[in-house]
């Protein structure tokens, strides 16, 4: 197929300047004591899962192995009055509190190192960015390549490694600023996107559609019944998966679940808070790198139905860091209008082979039968 589409991806190398080393002294108190507690009970030596090296290879699998129609452009810090319209004014107090300081922020382990704060600002405002870029019609798609992820990260509680919401900065941007009424959230991510949950609960004019592992899986929302409230009930759509879930179950929600719920809302703009944790090298759920492709093949023809084709992806998890630089390539593989692979069942093209190499040992033919 030829190549019609450019594709931006938007990095800013502050976004590494993020990088919790537990050896550090961190601000002594409470919650250090508790989580020193927990990760002294731990057999093994605990590392900050969320680190720059996921960026890095997602970095430098793109320069040996460029997409062609792919661009690089740079990020910003989000400001104040913008991480403002989804976090409140004490929360962002407490974490501009912390910048240049190691500290935790949470029990379950999320912490800040000295050039976490302004790696959380880029990481917002790189996300407004490329969402600008897409609305203004500077690109067909854009990707942010950020960190600290955001989908944990409610408007009052840094979670899961996540300081800001990145994505829901993003859609309340395209909202007050750039003409938006409407925007669509799809988080593909293994975990639920509690904190944009959260932020658009009760939102009728953003739809945020998630597909994960269900609870007890972390963090242990976004069950069948959460559809949002008030206003906003009917636009909060979960779909909770079991373990091991694969490329079948996620392309028939996307086809059964997502499109009908689409047009029936009718988006000005597409977001995919996309998380490659769901790729089975991480051993929650069983996608493909097909599979990946496949699904950003429905969200890309949804845009081009629906929305002149305005979509932008933000970076949310991914820990093995082989499938997350693989799977963010195959996505704008699909982006820059390469072919979409087909996902198929693991292992039924190789058992093929197996039986046509092996059938003949156990066909006695010696007596002539
Ligand atoms: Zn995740």
């Amino acid at each position: 197929m030829a190549r019609r589409k450019d594709v931006t991806v938007f990095y800013d190398e502050r976004v590494l300047n993020h990088a919790p080393d537990v050896n550090a002294a961190f601000l002594p108190g409470r919650l250090d004591k508790r989580v020193r507690a927990i990760l002294s009970g731990l057999a093994v030596q605990w590392k900050y899962p969320e680190h720059p090296g996921r960026i890095r290879a997602i970095v430098d699998l793109l320069e040996r192995e460029p997409v062609e129609g792919v661009r690089f452009a740079t990020g910003q810090p989000a400001t104040r009055e913008q991480l403002a319209r989804v976090h409140t004014t004490s929360y962002l107090d407490e974490v501009f509190s912390l910048r240049n300081k190691n500290a935790w922020l949470d029990v379950d382990t999320t912490a800040v190192s000295p050039g976490s704060v302004e790696a959380a600002e880029v990481a917002a405002g790189t996300a407004i960015a490329a969402v600008e870029a897409v609305v203004a019609g500077n690109t067909d798609s854009a990707f942010a390549l950020v960190r600290p992820p955001g989908h944990h990260a409610e408007p009052v509680r840094a979670r899961g490694f996540c300081l800001f919401n990145n994505v829901a900065v993003a859609a309340a941007h395209a909202q007050a600023q750039l003409g938006c009424e409407r925007v669509l959230i799809l988080d593909w991510d293994a975990h639920h996107g509690n904190g944009t949950q959260d932020i658009f609960w009760a939102d009728p004019d953003v739809m945020f559609v998630d597909i994960h592992r269900a609870a007890p899986f972390y963090p242990g929302s976004g069950g069948l019944q959460e559809v949002g409230a008030g206003l906003g009930e009917g636009t909060t759509v979960n779909i909770p998966m079991p373990g091991g879930a694969g490329d079948p179950a996620y392309l028939r929600a996307m086809q059964d679940i997502l499109i009908p719920a689409a047009e029936y809302f009718k988006p000005d703009l597409i977001l995919v808070s996309a998380g490659f944790d769901a790729h089975w090298y991480d051993l929650a759920l069983n996608v493909t790198y097909e599979g990946f492709a496949a699904m950003t093949s429905i969200v890309q023809s949804l845009a081009e139905r629906l929305c002149e084709g305005r979509l932008a992806f933000v970076l949310e998890g991914g820990y093995n860091t082989e499938s997350l630089s693989r799977g963010v390539r195959s996505v704008l593989d699909v982006l820059a209008g390469g072919d979409i692979p087909q996902p198929r069942i693991c292992g039924m093209a190789e058992v093929e082979e197996a039986i046509a190499f092996h059938l003949g040992a156990f066909t006695d033919d010696s007596t002539g039968n």
